[in-house]
Parts: structure tokens; C-alpha cells; sequence
């Protein structure tokens, strides 16, 4: 298949659809005793309820959704952090939308902008590298976020503000890495995983091999896949018959994006730039080790943490979250959205408790908009 109405024929989908059934009766799989499919991408979470995966595949397959989402895996004593540069007069503090109205302990960022912050929205790092040649006499602070996805443009725009010289560019690195979370989730005896569908666009940076791990080590099976109904259903397939057959493989469905060995361009601007931090602290997770990246000392100049004295080197300490906020047991798949306390009561799209109800890739949202309380009753 090349273009992408072939991944949204219905024909097809009806097809792969029966297949997984068959397969599902081989694996003796029920709606009491199911298989546990860990979606680990939010956008994968997004898709899955957009196109209603979740309903057409047969009740044997139960989907976890994991930790995939950026936004809502930030913990709050990060937004509290970002405010905290944000409200320094000195600084422009640059964003994506969508962490504006993460919630902090106090506020968000959207709040802190209507407080007066001087906050503006950016769609690349680029922008701020702009804002910040424009703006000579101010400071411009980039909320760098995200998974390996977008770890490759902050670092490319660190280094062109190398190259330029500027001196009033930083950035508050809370780049992440996908491979550690699975690892916690997977030594947790709580959790109960069958296969992973691995994400598409990180292993398009990262490539397939940082999942060997989740098949050697724990003998689990794994196919990185594209984020179309077809890519999702054909990749369910894939580790479903993995499953049935013995096997423990990382596979490729999105191999029409996703290189092998990842993209060498993006790998040599991360290693550039970035090293691991010791510790880097997970909403719903906790401290993982060696699961946040930190800007090299060669680069020193262009960390905002080190500039403002905030973050990790100044007594970084975690926030409790709101009372009955479920946001941790939902990311851990303990729980669907519906069960917590606050959906589509206290917590809803427009006035988010939980950062799961903020980004269309969060579990919460996509419940929310794709089921609501169509949602809520099948948990029931
Ligand atoms: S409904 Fe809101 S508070 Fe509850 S888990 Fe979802 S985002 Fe968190």
C-alpha cells in the first residue's frame, strides 16, 4: 500500500479485523481472560479511539495504554518550575500549545500568561531561536518536551545558537526517553502486558534495536507501527500471532517510515548535545534512572536550569497531586479513565484536573472525546 486512504480502507480493515479474531480463538483469549496489548505511543491511544479500534477488535484484546504522551507523563513540579522562569521578568518564555494549560500546583502556563508571564506559543524551537535574535536585550527560555521525537530539533536549535553566538537563548530541557518506562512497567508485578505496539514516529529517530530489550530480556513480544486504522489493526495482528506462535520478536510494521537503525542525523545532534540525567521524575512513575536527557557542559550556556538556578541542580522536589487524581493509575494501565473519580466531572477537556485530560494523546481526552460516556458505561 502507498497512499494513505489504501491504510483507511474498510474493506481491508474488515479483513485483518476477521484474521484477529481467528487468532484471538486460537490464543483461547476472552473478554474474562483477555490479552494485554500495551499501546506505548499516545498518538497510537489517539488513533485507537478515533477510528474506534478499541470496539471492532474482539473483547479477547484488552488495550493498556502507556506512557507515550509527553504532556502528560510531565510531572507538576515541572510546570511549577517552567512558571517559575516564565515569571522572571527578564525572560520570553517559549512553548508548544499544547502544555499551556498543563496544570501546575498553582497554575499553568496558561494562567501564568494571564497573570502577565510573557509567554508565547511556538511551532519549532526555531521560532524561539527567532524570538530570541529579535530580542536581544531579553532572555528566551524554550520548553524543550518530548520524547525522542522532537529531542533531535531542540538539539539542532542549541547548536545553531552555538554556531550564531547568541547569548540570551536557552532551553528547559524535559526530554524523555521511551525504553526506560517499559523497563519499570515491565518489573512491575502488578502489571499484566502480553505485547507492546511499539511507537512509529520515535523508533523513526531511534530505530528498532532500543526494543531488544523487551523481547530478550523479558521474552515479550513488540511491533512498531504506523498510526492509520490499517497500520494499528495489521501490528494488533502481528503481536497477536506472536503470541499464539511462542515467539518474542521486535518487528517493523512502519518499516515505510521507520529505518532500521534510526536516523544517524538526529542520533549524532542527540548524542552532541544531550547526556542522561541520573534521575528524571515520571507523573504516575516516579524517579526512573537514566530516563531524562540533561544539556552537555560543552553546551552549559544554552541550559536554562543552570542559567536560572532552577530544575534538577537547584532542589528539584516532586508535587503531590490532586486529591483523587488517578492520572498515575491510569498511565500504568490499573485503570481506565472513566473509574477515576474526577472524569468528565471535575475533569473535562476545557477545565483539565489531570494532564491525561490535556493532550488530544492523553488516555483521558481521547475516552472523552471519542466515547464519553460511552466510555464510561463499557467499564461499567
Ligand atoms: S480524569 Fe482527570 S484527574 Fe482523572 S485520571 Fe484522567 S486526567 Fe487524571
Amino acid at each position: 500500500m502507498r497512499y494513505v486512504e489504501e491504510f483507511r480502507d474498510p474493506v481491508a480493515a474488515k479483513v485483518v479485523l476477521a484474521e484477529i479474531a481467528h487468532v484471538v480463538d486460537q490464543i483461547g483469549a476472552t473478554a474474562e481472560k483477555p490479552v494485554h496489548i500495551m499501546e506505548i505511543c499516545g498518538g497510537h491511544t489517539h488513533a485507537i479511539f478515533r477510528y474506534g479500534l478499541d470496539r471492532l477488535t474482539p473483547p479477547g484484546i484488552e488495550f493498556i495504554h502507556g506512557p507515550g504522551c509527553p504532556v502528560c507523563v510531565l510531572p507538576m513540579s515541572r510546570i511549577d518550575e517552567c512558571v517559575t522562569l516564565a515569571e522572571d521578568p527578564r525572560v520570553i518564555f517559549t512553548t508548544f500549545g499544547d502544555a499551556m494549560r498543563v496544570p501546575g500546583s498553582k497554575k499553568s502556563l496558561l494562567q501564568a500568561k494571564a497573570d502577565g508571564a510573557d509567554i508565547r506559543m511556538v511551532y519549532s524551537p526555531l521560532d524561539a531561536l527567532e524570538i530570541a535574535r529579535r530580542n536581544p536585550d531579553r532572555e528566551v527560555v524554550f520548553f524543550g518536551l518530548g520524547f525522542e521525537t522532537t529531542t533531535p530539533s531542540t538539539a539542532l536549535s542549541i547548536q545553531q545558537a552555538a554556531r550564531e553566538g547568541l547569548t540570551n537563548f536557552s532551553v528547559f530541557c524535559n526530554h524523555i526517553t521511551v525504553p526506560p518506562p517499559i523497563k519499570v512497567l515491565l518489573d512491575d508485578p502488578h502489571m499484566i502486558l502480553d505485547g507492546f505496539v511499539g511507537p512509529g514516529h520515535v523508533s523513526m529517530v531511534i530505530g528498532i534495536h532500543p526494543y531488544d530489550f523487551i523481547a530478550e530480556a523479558y521474552d515479550k513480544p513488540i511491533v512498531v507501527a504506523g498510526f492509520e486504522p490499517l497500520d494499528l489493526l495489521q501490528s494488533v495482528l502481528m503481536v497477536l500471532k506472536q503470541i499464539r506462535d511462542g515467539r518474542a520478536e521486535v518487528e517493523n510494521q512502519y518499516a515505510r517510515v521507520v529505518p532500521e537503525h534510526g536516523n544517524r542525523v538526529s542520533l549524532a545532534a542527540i548524542e552532541d548535545v544531550y547526556e542522561a540525567r541520573p534521575k528524571f521524575e515520571w507523573r504516575g512513575l516516579g524517579e526512573i534512572d537514566a530516563s531524562g536527557l540533561r544539556i552537555r557542559d560543552a553546551y552549559k550556556a544554552f541550559d536554562a536550569e543552570e542559567k536560572f538556578g532552577v530544575g534538577y541542580g537547584a532542589g528539584h522536589r516532586s508535587v503531590q497531586e490532586p486529591d483523587g487524581c488517578a492520572c498515575g493509575a491510569v498511565m500504568t494501565g490499573r485503570i481506565k479513565p472513566p473509574e477515576c473519580p474526577h472524569y468528565g466531572v471535575g475533569c473535562t477537556p476545557e477545565m483539565p484536573l489531570g494532564a491525561l485530560m490535556v493532550s488530544s494523546e492523553g488516555a483521558c481526552a481521547a475516552y472523552y472525546q471519542y466515547g464519553g460516556a460511552r466510555a464510561a458505561e463499557t467499564v461499567e
